[in-house]
Protein backbone atom coordinates (compact mmCIF):
# COMPACT_ATOMS: atom_id res chain seq x y z
CA UNK A 1 0.00 0.00 0.00
CA UNK A 2 1.23 3.67 -1.06
CA UNK A 3 0.33 6.86 0.41
CA UNK A 4 -2.37 8.83 -1.25
CA UNK A 5 0.39 10.52 -3.40
CA UNK A 6 1.32 7.16 -4.04
CA UNK A 7 4.63 7.72 -2.24
CA UNK A 8 5.66 4.43 0.02
CA UNK A 9 6.57 5.55 3.20
CA UNK A 10 9.55 3.92 5.30
CA UNK A 11 10.04 4.55 9.07
CA UNK A 12 13.24 4.27 10.57
CA UNK A 13 13.99 3.91 14.11
CA UNK A 14 17.52 5.04 15.43
CA UNK A 15 19.26 8.18 13.69
CA UNK A 16 22.90 6.20 13.96
CA UNK A 17 25.09 6.35 11.05
CA UNK A 18 23.03 3.75 9.76
CA UNK A 19 19.82 5.27 9.47
CA UNK A 20 21.16 8.89 8.83
CA UNK A 21 22.49 6.98 5.26
CA UNK A 22 19.08 4.97 4.99
CA UNK A 23 17.15 8.29 5.07
CA UNK A 24 19.60 9.95 2.67
CA UNK A 25 19.37 7.49 0.34
CA UNK A 26 16.14 6.83 0.26
CA UNK A 27 15.62 10.41 -0.26
CA UNK A 28 18.04 10.22 -3.59
CA UNK A 29 15.68 7.58 -4.60
CA UNK A 30 13.17 10.00 -4.05
CA UNK A 31 11.68 7.53 -1.39
CA UNK A 32 9.58 9.52 1.73
CA UNK A 33 10.84 8.27 4.96
CA UNK A 34 11.29 9.57 8.68
CA UNK A 35 13.68 8.64 11.52
CA UNK A 36 12.61 7.86 15.06
CA UNK A 37 15.32 8.60 17.60
CA UNK A 38 15.04 7.87 21.61
CA UNK A 39 18.05 10.36 22.31
CA UNK A 40 18.23 13.71 21.95
CA UNK A 41 20.41 14.33 19.80
CA UNK A 42 21.60 12.21 16.44
CA UNK A 43 24.51 10.00 15.96
CA UNK A 44 24.03 6.91 18.12
CA UNK A 45 27.25 5.71 19.39
CA UNK A 46 29.12 8.80 18.53
CA UNK A 47 27.14 11.25 20.91
CA UNK A 48 28.12 12.25 24.35
CA UNK A 49 25.29 10.22 25.74
CA UNK A 50 26.79 6.37 24.32
CA UNK A 51 29.99 7.36 24.25
CA UNK A 52 32.69 6.78 27.04
CA UNK A 53 35.53 8.86 27.51
CA UNK A 54 38.43 8.81 25.39
CA UNK A 55 36.65 6.59 22.46
CA UNK A 56 38.07 6.47 18.84
CA UNK A 57 37.09 5.55 15.54
CA UNK A 58 39.36 1.65 15.83
CA UNK A 59 39.02 1.94 11.81
CA UNK A 60 40.09 5.08 9.65
CA UNK A 61 38.02 7.85 9.20
CA UNK A 62 37.56 6.88 5.21
CA UNK A 63 35.63 3.72 6.23
CA UNK A 64 33.43 5.91 8.16
CA UNK A 65 32.09 7.85 5.80
CA UNK A 66 28.77 8.58 4.95
CA UNK A 67 27.53 9.52 1.23
CA UNK A 68 25.80 11.53 -0.71
CA UNK A 69 24.63 10.80 -4.47
CA UNK A 70 27.72 7.96 -4.09
CA UNK A 71 30.72 10.54 -3.04
CA UNK A 72 32.55 10.26 -0.11
CA UNK A 73 30.92 13.04 2.28
CA UNK A 74 34.03 15.08 3.07
CA UNK A 75 35.84 15.24 6.19
CA UNK A 76 37.33 18.26 7.57
CA UNK A 77 40.57 17.70 5.70
CA UNK A 78 41.59 15.53 2.35
CA UNK A 79 45.17 14.43 2.61
CA UNK A 80 45.77 10.80 3.11
CA UNK A 81 47.28 10.84 6.81
CA UNK A 82 44.47 12.22 8.20
CA UNK A 83 41.73 9.81 6.25
CA UNK A 84 43.81 6.85 7.26
CA UNK A 85 43.92 7.89 11.03
CA UNK A 86 40.73 7.53 13.81
CA UNK A 87 39.02 9.82 14.70
CA UNK A 88 37.71 11.24 18.04
CA UNK A 89 33.89 10.32 19.02
CA UNK A 90 33.25 14.41 18.96
CA UNK A 91 34.92 14.47 15.55
CA UNK A 92 32.98 11.89 14.26
CA UNK A 93 29.84 12.93 16.20
CA UNK A 94 30.46 16.91 14.55
CA UNK A 95 31.17 14.77 11.00
CA UNK A 96 27.52 13.04 11.22
CA UNK A 97 25.48 16.43 12.48
CA UNK A 98 27.22 18.12 9.22
CA UNK A 99 26.02 15.64 6.97
CA UNK A 100 22.41 15.82 8.56
CA UNK A 101 22.11 19.63 8.32
CA UNK A 102 24.07 19.97 4.88
CA UNK A 103 21.65 17.54 3.46
CA UNK A 104 18.58 18.87 5.19
CA UNK A 105 17.88 15.56 7.20
CA UNK A 106 16.95 17.42 10.43
CA UNK A 107 13.00 17.75 9.49
CA UNK A 108 13.13 14.24 8.49
CA UNK A 109 13.89 13.26 12.28
CA UNK A 110 11.90 12.93 15.31
CA UNK A 111 14.34 13.26 18.37
CA UNK A 112 13.37 12.15 22.19
CA UNK A 113 11.37 9.78 20.51
CA UNK A 114 11.23 5.91 21.29
CA UNK A 115 9.50 3.82 19.28
CA UNK A 116 7.64 1.31 21.70
CA UNK A 117 5.70 -0.34 19.72
CA UNK A 118 5.45 -1.75 15.94
CA UNK A 119 1.24 -2.82 15.23
CA UNK A 120 1.10 -4.49 11.90
CA UNK A 121 -2.17 -5.09 9.43
CA UNK A 122 -1.71 -8.54 7.15
CA UNK A 123 -5.07 -6.96 5.56
CA UNK A 124 -3.46 -3.36 4.18
CA UNK A 125 0.28 -4.71 5.18
CA UNK A 126 1.40 -1.64 6.84
CA UNK A 127 2.60 -0.73 10.66
CA UNK A 128 1.59 1.71 12.80
CA UNK A 129 4.17 3.28 15.28
CA UNK A 130 3.57 3.83 19.12
CA UNK A 131 6.05 6.49 19.94
CA UNK A 132 7.19 7.86 23.31
CA UNK A 133 8.01 10.94 23.56
CA UNK A 134 9.77 12.44 27.26
CA UNK A 135 7.05 12.28 29.27
CA UNK A 136 4.28 12.14 27.78
CA UNK A 137 1.87 9.40 26.64
CA UNK A 138 2.90 7.64 23.51
CA UNK A 139 1.64 8.80 20.02
CA UNK A 140 0.78 6.54 17.13
CA UNK A 141 2.52 7.28 13.59
CA UNK A 142 1.96 6.20 10.21
CA UNK A 143 0.65 3.71 8.08
CA UNK A 144 4.40 3.01 7.06
CA UNK A 145 4.87 0.36 4.75
CA UNK A 146 8.11 -0.42 6.20
CA UNK A 147 10.28 -0.12 9.61
CA UNK A 148 13.70 -0.52 9.33
CA UNK A 149 15.36 -0.99 12.77
CA UNK A 150 18.71 0.56 12.78
CA UNK A 151 20.56 0.02 15.71
CA UNK A 152 23.65 -1.51 16.18
CA UNK A 153 24.84 -0.47 19.66
CA UNK A 154 21.72 1.42 20.89
CA UNK A 155 21.82 -0.20 24.38
CA UNK A 156 24.67 -0.94 26.84
CA UNK A 157 24.28 -4.70 27.86
CA UNK A 158 24.91 -5.73 31.38
CA UNK A 159 26.33 -9.59 32.31
CA UNK A 160 23.23 -11.39 34.14
CA UNK A 161 25.81 -12.08 37.27
CA UNK A 162 23.88 -12.48 40.57
CA UNK A 163 24.60 -11.45 43.90
CA UNK A 164 24.84 -7.97 45.45
CA UNK A 165 28.01 -5.72 44.47
CA UNK A 166 29.03 -2.80 47.40
CA UNK A 167 30.80 -0.73 45.54
CA UNK A 168 30.23 1.26 42.10
CA UNK A 169 29.56 -1.50 39.18
CA UNK A 170 29.17 -0.04 35.88
CA UNK A 171 29.11 -0.40 32.10
CA UNK A 172 32.21 0.75 30.18
CA UNK A 173 29.71 3.49 28.59
CA UNK A 174 28.93 5.13 31.69
CA UNK A 175 33.21 6.28 32.07
CA UNK A 176 33.17 9.81 31.83
CA UNK A 177 35.91 12.26 32.93
CA UNK A 178 34.40 12.95 36.84
CA UNK A 179 34.26 9.30 37.19
CA UNK A 180 37.67 8.25 35.85
CA UNK A 181 38.98 11.25 38.06
CA UNK A 182 37.60 10.18 40.92
CA UNK A 183 38.84 6.85 40.28
CA UNK A 184 42.55 7.78 40.33
CA UNK A 185 42.50 10.21 42.61
CA UNK A 186 41.21 7.40 45.17
CA UNK A 187 43.29 4.95 43.49
CA UNK A 188 40.47 2.58 43.64
CA UNK A 189 40.76 -1.17 42.83
CA UNK A 190 38.73 -1.56 39.36
CA UNK A 191 38.21 -5.10 37.55
CA UNK A 192 37.42 -4.63 33.87
CA UNK A 193 35.19 -7.46 32.44
CA UNK A 194 35.80 -8.08 29.06
CA UNK A 195 38.71 -8.09 27.14
CA UNK A 196 37.66 -6.44 23.67
CA UNK A 197 37.58 -2.75 22.22
CA UNK A 198 35.69 -1.10 24.72
CA UNK A 199 37.70 -3.55 27.69
CA UNK A 200 41.08 -2.47 26.32
CA UNK A 201 39.45 1.38 26.00
CA UNK A 202 39.05 1.03 29.98
CA UNK A 203 42.70 -0.11 30.71
CA UNK A 204 44.40 2.25 28.72
CA UNK A 205 42.21 5.18 29.51
CA UNK A 206 42.77 4.63 33.42
CA UNK A 207 46.44 3.65 32.79
CA UNK A 208 46.92 7.00 30.51
CA UNK A 209 45.34 9.05 33.96
CA UNK A 210 48.21 7.60 36.24
CA UNK A 211 46.26 4.78 37.61
CA UNK A 212 47.99 1.54 38.10
CA UNK A 213 45.62 -0.25 40.02
CA UNK A 214 43.26 -2.38 37.66
CA UNK A 215 42.61 -6.21 36.23
CA UNK A 216 41.86 -7.10 33.20
CA UNK A 217 39.10 -9.97 33.36
CA UNK A 218 38.70 -12.05 30.47
CA UNK A 219 35.35 -13.58 31.01
CA UNK A 220 33.04 -16.10 30.10
CA UNK A 221 33.64 -14.98 26.82
CA UNK A 222 36.88 -14.88 25.85
CA UNK A 223 35.90 -13.46 22.26
CA UNK A 224 40.09 -14.12 21.51
CA UNK A 225 39.31 -13.79 17.53
CA UNK A 226 37.79 -10.49 18.35
CA UNK A 227 40.79 -9.35 20.73
CA UNK A 228 43.20 -10.22 17.95
CA UNK A 229 41.40 -8.17 15.24
CA UNK A 230 42.02 -5.60 17.25
CA UNK A 231 45.22 -6.28 17.66
CA UNK A 232 45.93 -6.57 13.87
CA UNK A 233 46.32 -2.08 14.20
CA UNK A 234 49.78 -3.79 14.29
CA UNK A 235 49.02 -5.84 11.00
CA UNK A 236 49.93 -3.96 7.78
CA UNK A 237 47.09 -4.27 4.90
CA UNK A 238 48.65 -3.37 1.41
CA UNK A 239 47.81 0.04 0.87
CA UNK A 240 47.32 0.96 -2.65
CA UNK A 241 51.22 0.49 -3.41
CA UNK A 242 53.47 -1.78 -0.93
CA UNK A 243 55.26 1.78 -0.89
CA UNK A 244 52.77 2.54 1.73
CA UNK A 245 53.92 -0.26 3.90
CA UNK A 246 53.92 0.52 7.95
CA UNK A 247 54.42 -0.22 11.36
CA UNK A 248 52.54 2.39 12.57
CA UNK A 249 49.09 1.27 14.42
CA UNK A 250 47.77 4.33 14.50
CA UNK A 251 47.71 4.69 10.92
CA UNK A 252 46.22 1.06 10.64
CA UNK A 253 43.32 -0.36 8.32
CA UNK A 254 41.97 -2.65 10.99
CA UNK A 255 42.40 -3.33 14.80
CA UNK A 256 41.94 -0.85 17.17
CA UNK A 257 44.91 -0.05 19.30
CA UNK A 258 47.49 2.51 19.13
CA UNK A 259 51.17 2.32 20.22
CA UNK A 260 50.09 3.91 23.91
CA UNK A 261 47.29 1.27 23.84
CA UNK A 262 48.78 -1.51 22.74
CA UNK A 263 51.72 -0.85 25.78
CA UNK A 264 49.17 -0.18 28.54
CA UNK A 265 47.68 -3.60 27.65
CA UNK A 266 51.10 -5.42 28.30
CA UNK A 267 51.44 -3.43 31.30
CA UNK A 268 47.95 -4.41 32.91
CA UNK A 269 47.31 -7.64 35.62
CA UNK A 270 45.25 -9.56 33.34
CA UNK A 271 43.21 -12.81 34.58
CA UNK A 272 41.37 -15.28 31.99
CA UNK A 273 39.07 -16.64 34.05
CA UNK A 274 35.12 -17.19 34.52
CA UNK A 275 33.25 -14.60 37.12
CA UNK A 276 30.49 -16.72 38.82
CA UNK A 277 28.76 -14.18 40.74
CA UNK A 278 28.78 -10.52 42.42
CA UNK A 279 29.40 -10.39 46.29
CA UNK A 280 29.95 -7.25 48.34
CA UNK A 281 33.62 -7.12 48.15
CA UNK A 282 34.12 -7.90 44.53
CA UNK A 283 33.52 -10.55 41.79
CA UNK A 284 33.52 -14.28 42.83
CA UNK A 285 35.54 -16.79 40.36
CA UNK A 286 34.34 -20.21 39.07
CA UNK A 287 37.58 -21.51 40.87
CA UNK A 288 35.71 -19.89 44.01
CA UNK A 289 38.48 -17.08 44.50
CA UNK A 290 37.68 -13.94 45.11
CA UNK A 291 38.78 -10.82 42.84
CA UNK A 292 37.92 -7.88 45.58
CA UNK A 293 37.77 -4.45 44.06
CA UNK A 294 36.29 -1.17 44.65
CA UNK A 295 34.47 -0.73 41.24
CA UNK A 296 33.84 -3.22 38.49
CA UNK A 297 33.47 -1.72 34.78
CA UNK A 298 32.08 -4.10 32.32
CA UNK A 299 33.06 -3.85 29.05
CA UNK A 300 30.71 -6.55 27.62
CA UNK A 301 29.19 -4.77 24.32
CA UNK A 302 25.75 -3.42 23.70
CA UNK A 303 22.36 -4.93 22.38
CA UNK A 304 20.64 -3.47 19.73
CA UNK A 305 18.06 -2.57 21.71
CA UNK A 306 14.99 -4.03 20.09
CA UNK A 307 14.01 -6.23 22.97
CA UNK A 308 12.09 -3.01 24.18
CA UNK A 309 9.86 -2.82 20.86
CA UNK A 310 6.84 -4.11 21.39
CA UNK A 311 4.79 -6.24 18.46
CA UNK A 312 1.24 -6.82 17.52
CA UNK A 313 0.06 -8.17 14.63
CA UNK A 314 -3.41 -7.69 13.71
CA UNK A 315 -4.52 -6.61 17.02
CA UNK A 316 -2.52 -9.59 18.92
CA UNK A 317 0.61 -9.13 20.91
CA UNK A 318 3.55 -10.91 18.29
CA UNK A 319 6.81 -12.77 19.69
CA UNK A 320 9.68 -12.91 17.03
CA UNK A 321 12.45 -15.44 18.56
CA UNK A 322 15.62 -13.51 19.26
CA UNK A 323 16.91 -16.22 16.32
CA UNK A 324 14.37 -15.84 14.13
CA UNK A 325 15.41 -16.69 10.60
CA UNK A 326 15.41 -13.03 8.48
CA UNK A 327 15.03 -13.14 5.01
CA UNK A 328 18.33 -12.18 3.54
CA UNK A 329 19.28 -11.64 7.28
CA UNK A 330 17.27 -8.55 6.80
CA UNK A 331 13.04 -8.78 6.69
CA UNK A 332 11.16 -11.02 9.18
CA UNK A 333 9.14 -13.07 6.76
CA UNK A 334 6.44 -13.67 9.41
CA UNK A 335 5.93 -9.93 10.15
CA UNK A 336 6.97 -8.70 6.83
CA UNK A 337 7.00 -4.52 7.49
CA UNK A 338 10.11 -5.05 9.95
CA UNK A 339 13.04 -5.09 8.66
CA UNK A 340 17.30 -5.05 10.76
CA UNK A 341 19.70 -3.26 9.33
CA UNK A 342 22.31 -4.65 11.99
CA UNK A 343 22.09 -7.81 10.84
CA UNK A 344 21.87 -7.50 6.79
CA UNK A 345 25.76 -6.63 7.16
CA UNK A 346 25.99 -6.29 3.07
CA UNK A 347 28.57 -3.71 4.32
CA UNK A 348 30.87 -2.35 7.39
CA UNK A 349 30.16 1.39 8.72
CA UNK A 350 27.85 3.67 7.16
CA UNK A 351 28.16 2.41 3.45
CA UNK A 352 26.15 -0.70 4.55
CA UNK A 353 22.72 2.05 4.59
CA UNK A 354 22.99 3.05 0.84
CA UNK A 355 23.03 -0.51 -0.25
CA UNK A 356 20.20 -1.29 2.50
CA UNK A 357 18.72 1.39 0.52
CA UNK A 358 18.55 -0.37 -2.58
CA UNK A 359 17.48 -3.64 -0.73
CA UNK A 360 14.16 -1.35 0.91
CA UNK A 361 13.18 -0.08 -2.42
CA UNK A 362 13.72 -3.73 -4.27
CA UNK A 363 11.15 -5.30 -0.83
CA UNK A 364 8.82 -2.36 -1.58
CA UNK A 365 8.50 -3.18 -5.28
CA UNK A 366 9.54 -6.04 -6.41
CA UNK A 367 9.67 -8.67 -3.58
CA UNK A 368 6.73 -10.71 -2.94
CA UNK A 369 7.13 -12.28 0.67
CA UNK A 370 5.34 -15.83 1.18
CA UNK A 371 5.89 -19.28 2.72
CA UNK A 372 8.50 -19.63 -0.17
CA UNK A 373 10.72 -16.90 2.36
CA UNK A 374 9.80 -18.40 5.24
CA UNK A 375 11.04 -21.60 4.60
CA UNK A 376 14.31 -19.98 2.39
CA UNK A 377 14.72 -18.05 5.63
CA UNK A 378 14.51 -21.29 7.30
CA UNK A 379 17.69 -22.75 5.33
CA UNK A 380 20.72 -19.85 6.02
CA UNK A 381 23.34 -21.45 7.63
CA UNK A 382 24.06 -18.45 9.61
CA UNK A 383 22.30 -18.23 12.42
CA UNK A 384 21.99 -14.31 14.19
CA UNK A 385 20.22 -12.48 16.77
CA UNK A 386 17.66 -9.81 16.49
CA UNK A 387 18.66 -8.34 19.44
CA UNK A 388 22.86 -8.52 19.14
CA UNK A 389 24.98 -7.55 16.39
CA UNK A 390 27.44 -10.38 15.93
CA UNK A 391 30.83 -8.64 16.53
CA UNK A 392 29.22 -8.91 20.21
CA UNK A 393 28.84 -12.37 19.76
CA UNK A 394 31.28 -15.32 20.55
CA UNK A 395 31.14 -16.60 16.56
CA UNK A 396 31.89 -13.13 14.65
CA UNK A 397 34.32 -14.82 12.12
CA UNK A 398 32.05 -17.43 11.37
CA UNK A 399 28.82 -15.29 11.40
CA UNK A 400 30.16 -12.98 9.15
CA UNK A 401 31.72 -15.34 6.30
CA UNK A 402 28.46 -17.80 6.71
CA UNK A 403 25.74 -15.00 6.38
CA UNK A 404 28.00 -13.68 3.06
CA UNK A 405 27.83 -17.34 1.76
CA UNK A 406 23.56 -17.15 2.77
CA UNK A 407 23.39 -14.40 0.82
CA UNK A 408 25.78 -15.12 -2.08
CA UNK A 409 23.30 -18.29 -2.03
CA UNK A 410 20.34 -16.49 -1.73
CA UNK A 411 20.94 -14.88 -4.98
CA UNK A 412 21.26 -11.13 -3.50
CA UNK A 413 24.88 -10.81 -3.37
CA UNK A 414 26.74 -11.26 -6.73
CA UNK A 415 29.71 -13.35 -6.41
CA UNK A 416 31.80 -10.66 -8.55
CA UNK A 417 30.00 -7.83 -5.91
CA UNK A 418 31.64 -9.68 -3.15
CA UNK A 419 35.10 -10.03 -5.10
CA UNK A 420 35.11 -6.60 -5.86
CA UNK A 421 34.22 -5.32 -2.46
CA UNK A 422 36.91 -7.26 -1.20
CA UNK A 423 39.62 -6.36 -3.28
CA UNK A 424 38.71 -3.34 -2.37
CA UNK A 425 38.19 -2.94 0.74
CA UNK A 426 41.46 -5.33 1.74
CA UNK A 427 43.65 -4.33 -0.75
CA UNK A 428 43.18 -1.05 -2.14
CA UNK A 429 41.79 1.03 0.77
CA UNK A 430 38.80 1.90 -1.04
CA UNK A 431 35.68 2.18 0.65
CA UNK A 432 32.38 2.05 -1.16
CA UNK A 433 28.80 0.52 -0.98
CA UNK A 434 28.39 -3.13 -2.25
CA UNK A 435 25.84 -3.76 -4.80
CA UNK A 436 23.35 -6.14 -4.98
CA UNK A 437 21.73 -8.19 -7.58
CA UNK A 438 18.24 -6.69 -6.84
CA UNK A 439 16.86 -5.96 -10.32
CA UNK A 440 16.23 -2.37 -11.45
CA UNK A 441 17.51 -1.50 -7.79
CA UNK A 442 21.05 -2.12 -7.73
CA UNK A 443 23.09 0.37 -6.08
CA UNK A 444 25.06 2.19 -8.61
CA UNK A 445 28.58 1.77 -8.26
CA UNK A 446 30.52 5.09 -8.36
CA UNK A 447 34.18 5.06 -7.43
CA UNK A 448 34.98 7.53 -5.07
CA UNK A 449 37.96 8.92 -6.61
CA UNK A 450 37.42 12.54 -5.12
CA UNK A 451 38.87 11.56 -1.61
CA UNK A 452 41.07 8.19 -2.49
CA UNK A 453 42.89 9.51 -4.77
CA UNK A 454 45.51 10.16 -2.29
CA UNK A 455 45.53 7.12 -0.50
C1 LIG B 1 32.26 1.77 21.57
C2 LIG B 1 32.04 1.41 20.13
C3 LIG B 1 33.01 1.71 19.18
C4 LIG B 1 32.82 1.39 17.86
N1 LIG B 1 33.77 1.68 16.94
C5 LIG B 1 33.56 1.42 15.63
C6 LIG B 1 34.52 1.82 14.64
O1 LIG B 1 35.52 2.41 14.94
N2 LIG B 1 34.27 1.50 13.35
C7 LIG B 1 33.15 0.83 12.98
O2 LIG B 1 32.96 0.58 11.80
N3 LIG B 1 32.23 0.45 13.89
C8 LIG B 1 32.40 0.74 15.19
N4 LIG B 1 31.47 0.36 16.13
C9 LIG B 1 30.33 -0.49 15.74
C10 LIG B 1 29.18 0.23 15.03
O3 LIG B 1 29.54 0.36 13.68
C11 LIG B 1 28.84 1.56 15.62
O4 LIG B 1 28.18 1.29 16.83
C12 LIG B 1 27.91 2.38 14.72
O5 LIG B 1 27.79 3.67 15.28
C13 LIG B 1 26.58 1.71 14.53
O6 LIG B 1 25.72 2.60 13.87
P1 LIG B 1 24.17 2.34 13.82
O7 LIG B 1 23.58 3.54 13.17
O8 LIG B 1 23.89 1.03 13.18
O9 LIG B 1 23.66 2.20 15.30
P2 LIG B 1 23.95 3.04 16.62
O10 LIG B 1 25.08 3.99 16.48
O11 LIG B 1 24.00 2.01 17.68
O12 LIG B 1 22.64 3.93 16.76
C14 LIG B 1 21.38 3.36 17.05
C15 LIG B 1 20.43 4.45 17.44
O13 LIG B 1 19.13 3.87 17.54
C16 LIG B 1 18.48 4.46 18.65
N5 LIG B 1 17.41 3.56 19.09
C17 LIG B 1 17.51 2.27 19.50
N6 LIG B 1 16.29 1.79 19.83
C18 LIG B 1 15.39 2.78 19.60
C19 LIG B 1 13.98 2.89 19.73
N7 LIG B 1 13.22 1.88 20.19
N8 LIG B 1 13.38 4.06 19.40
C20 LIG B 1 14.11 5.10 18.91
N9 LIG B 1 15.47 5.05 18.79
C21 LIG B 1 16.09 3.91 19.11
C22 LIG B 1 19.59 4.62 19.68
O14 LIG B 1 19.25 5.62 20.64
C23 LIG B 1 20.77 5.05 18.80
O15 LIG B 1 20.88 6.44 18.68
C24 LIG B 1 31.63 0.71 17.46
C25 LIG B 1 30.65 0.43 18.42
C26 LIG B 1 30.85 0.80 19.73
C27 LIG B 1 29.76 0.52 20.72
Amino acid sequence: MAGEDGVKRVAIIGAGWSGLQILQSLRERGMSAQIFEKLDLIGGTWTPALSYHSLNLHSPRYMASVFVHGKPFPFKQSDRDYLNGKAPAAEMHEYLNDFARTQQLLPHIALSSAVVAIEYSSSTRTAMLRVQKTASAPATHGPFDLVVFASVSGKPSLPPLDGAFGGALLHSSELRKPLLDEVVAKKKKVVVLGAGKSGCDMVSALRQHGHRNCVLLWAVWPRLGLFLAWLTGYMVMPVRSFRNLHWNASKFHFGSLNREQAADLREVEAVQAEPARLCREGIVLKSGELLACDVIICATGYDTGFADVQLVKDGKKFVIDDKEPLLHHALVPTFPCLMFSHSALFHVGPARGVTQSAYISYVLNELTVDERAVRQAQKYMCKQSVNRHFVYGDHFVDSFVLHLVDLIWAGILPVSSFVAFAFNFFVFSIYEPMWLNVGKHKVVKETQKSMLECL
